[in-house]
């Protein structure tokens, strides 16, 4: 059957489309990778001054910073001699030290650069000057030139400082920060307050781009740079409802009920990581809440997809596990602040070691057990496990990448598409074979039907409709093949007084004995029906009138010798023939007429014979 060959050939053919988008999808975010950090930003080194081109398409300004921790007013000024500080490059962080003075909770980074922009003119093409700061960890100022130019969040000696950070920003840097010797000294005042000092990485600047450069430009790639963010948010939130849509529209598929939690879940961690959770107006607090909540959720509903996926039940251990990451992530959302977060935090992350262990070794064990959907989906899940690593890594450790969960979600989402893109080819080739079983069925239920319909109840053989048809059917071929055929009449003598003498039960059973007898002495290509009363018809295929007649006279005598037994009572049949060779040309209603005056001329001739009709059209006579 050529069937299951489509089917495989299908698996296979949408198995390397699953792999090729991946690689696709890989490589594009690769390249989105690559052109971000090589972005037009030059890099800026020591003392050497930057120039007018070099301010147009921006400097990167990761390098070179004077770091200090301590906090003293004069350090914004653009003439403080910074020369013994600590040489640093961002991202840097420090860790706040408890026991050491309370001045360990802010930190100074300055940086001193020499603009060689000589002419008023020249000066006039970079207006108005910015600088993009990614974010920082936590509160901080900025001063240029000494004057204080913008900053996030409230430091002391505020009462109300409070955490702020996964915040980029982009000021506007005025000409007059810069001396009439194009010195321009640029200030960080940093507050690491008590997350610095509770959260395992510390404070301080903490990723993204560091930049000078023309305001308008640095504004509109700091939008840019968020853009895939969003696209991706959305895309896995749209993602997610249109799979609880299609779960509420058919409950049996649930793994797209968990996998359309999942991918809102996803969605709205990417977009907390993002600069576009700030439209949202909320608390910085709540931000950070929803943030760590939707990737607490993420084991416990990776889990219940995966496992429903791959069709394995989940036992009582595993189950608690998964209750631990509801139960922390509820608890988070509950607690005031983000204290008790920031110290469990890497506590939670590593907890989750284990469910990845467990997710990579069923999705590998069932791939290696020829389970289809794990199939499809293997590479995705390890790669999305390796991002969760990355991310870890990225909070608990000393290492400085992007966040990639959001873009290893992508390529589960790309081997769901293909998984129920598999299930729905298997289900219609099901649904395919089913209705091709059905109607089998009910083709043979009709043919049944078909034949009750042409058949003659009480002695089974086929009625008059039944008989018409194989008649017009036998005509056609005869003026097809110009072969002759023959229709015999064949009447019981004195029938009636067989139901006078013995009854009308006994009539019946001698009609049905007759009908049976018939059909027995013939051919397989013959056929017998009842033209009404005591009166049958033979149809005799590829026989002229003569070889008919010697069928005839077989039957007539076999009919005539047998004695009939019903309830002890024994009695003898006659019957008349009436044979008709078909006249190419003539009608059914011609030839049987034929017959049945030959029939008429037996009855007339004393009964118990065989006639054969003239190959004149001629009907029986009026009696
Ligand atoms: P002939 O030799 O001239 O054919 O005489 P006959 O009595 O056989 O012919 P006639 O046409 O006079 O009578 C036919 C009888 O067949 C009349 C009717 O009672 C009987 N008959 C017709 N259909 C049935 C049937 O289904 N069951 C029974 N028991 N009798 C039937
Ligand atoms: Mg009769
Ligand atoms: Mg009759």
């Amino acid at each position: 059957m050529p069937k299951p060959y489509r089917q495989s050939l299908l698996e296979r053919y949408s198995m390397a489309l699953c792999y090729g988008s991946l690689l696709l999808g890989f490589a594009t975010f690769l390249l989105l990778l690559s052109t971000s950090s090589a972005s037009a930003a030059v890099q800026h080194r020591g003392d050497s001054g930057v120039s007018l081109e070099q301010l147009i398409s921006g400097v990167e300004l990761n390098e070179q910073w004077q770091f200090h921790l301590g906090d003293k007013p004069e350090w914004s000024a653009p003439d403080f001699d910074d020369s013994t500080w600590e040489t640093v490059s961002l991202p840097h962080r420090w860790r706040r030290d408890e026991a050491a003075s309370p001045d360990t909770a802010v930190g100074w980074y300055r940086q001193r650069l020499t603009i060689e922009l000589t002419e008023l003119a020249q000066r006039e093409q970079v207006v108005p000057l910015g600088i993009r700061l990614g974010s920082i960890y936590s509160a901080y100022e900025l001063y240029a030139g000494g004057k204080f130019v913008g900053g996030v969040g409230k430091l002391p000696p505020h009462s109300d400082t409070a955490i702020d950070f996964n915040r980029q920003a982009v000021m506007a840097i005025p000409l007059s920060a810069i001396s009439a010797e194009g010195e321009l000294v640029l200030a960080l005042r940093v507050w690491a307050g008590e997350t610095a000092a509770l959260s395992f990485a510390g404070g301080g600047p903490w990723r993204g781009q560091f930049e000078l450069g023309s305001y308008g430009r640095l504004l509109i790639s700091a939008f840019m740079s968020e853009m895939p963010r969003l696209h991706s948010s959305m895309f896995y939130i749209l993602f997610g409802l249109y799979h609880l849509y299609l779960y509420f529209r058919n409950r049996q598929l649930k793994s797209f009920f968990w996998f359309g939690l999942i991918a809102i879940d996803i969605g709205l961690y990417g977009l907390m990581l993002s600069q576009w959770r700030d439209y949202l107006g909320w608390s910085f607090v709540l931000y950070q809440k929803l943030e760590y909540g939707s990737v607490y959720m993420i084991p416990a509903l990776s889990i219940q997809l995966l496992w429903t996926l791959l069709g394995q039940k989940i036992g009582p251990c595993l189950r608690a596990y998964q209750l631990y990451f509801v139960v922390v992530a509820l608890a988070l959302l509950m607690t005031p602040g983000l204290k008790w977060h920031l110290l469990t935090m890497g506590l939670w992350q590593f907890s989750t070691v284990p469910a990845m262990v467990l997710a990579g070794a069923l999705v590998l064990r069932k791939a290696w057990f020829g389970y289809p959907e794990a199939r499809t989906v293997a590479l995705s899940v390890l790669i999305f496990i390796a991002t969760c690593l990355n991310d870890i890594a990225v909070d608990n450790f000393d290492y400085h990448s992007v966040k990639l969960l959001p873009w290893g979600f992508l390529a589960v989402l790309v081997s769901m598409a293909v998984s129920l893109g598999n299930r729905l080819t298997a289900t219609l080739n099901r649904l395919e074979e089913e209705v091709g079983q059905r109607t089998a069925e009910l083709n043979e239920l009709n043919q049944r039907l078909l034949e009750s319909s042409l058949l003659d109840p009480l002695t089974e053989v086929y009625n008059r409709r039944g008989f018409a048809i194989q008649v017009e059917a036998e005509i056609k071929r005869q003026s097809r093949s110009g072969r002759p055929f023959s229709i015999v009449l064949a009447d019981v003598d004195h029938f009636k007084s067989v139901n006078d003498r013995f009854g009308h039960a006994l009539g019946d059973y001698v009609l049905s004995h007759v009908a049976s007898k018939l059909r027995e002495k013939i051919r397989d290509v013959d056929s017998v029906a009842r033209w009404g009363g005591e009166e049958f018809i033979l149809l005799l295929p590829e026989t002229d009138s003569a070889g008919a007649a010697i069928l005839a006279e077989k039957l007539r005598s076999i009919m005539a010798e047998l004695p009939l037994e019903f309830e002890q009572q024994s009695l003898s049949i006659t019957m008349t023939f009436g044979v008709a060779g078909y006249l190419p040309g003539e009608s059914m209603d011609s030839c049987i007429a034929r017959a049945d005056a030959a029939l008429y001329r037996g009855k007339a001739d004393g009964r118990n014979t065989v006639k054969i009709a003239s190959s004149q059209s001629s009907g029986r006579p009026p009696s």
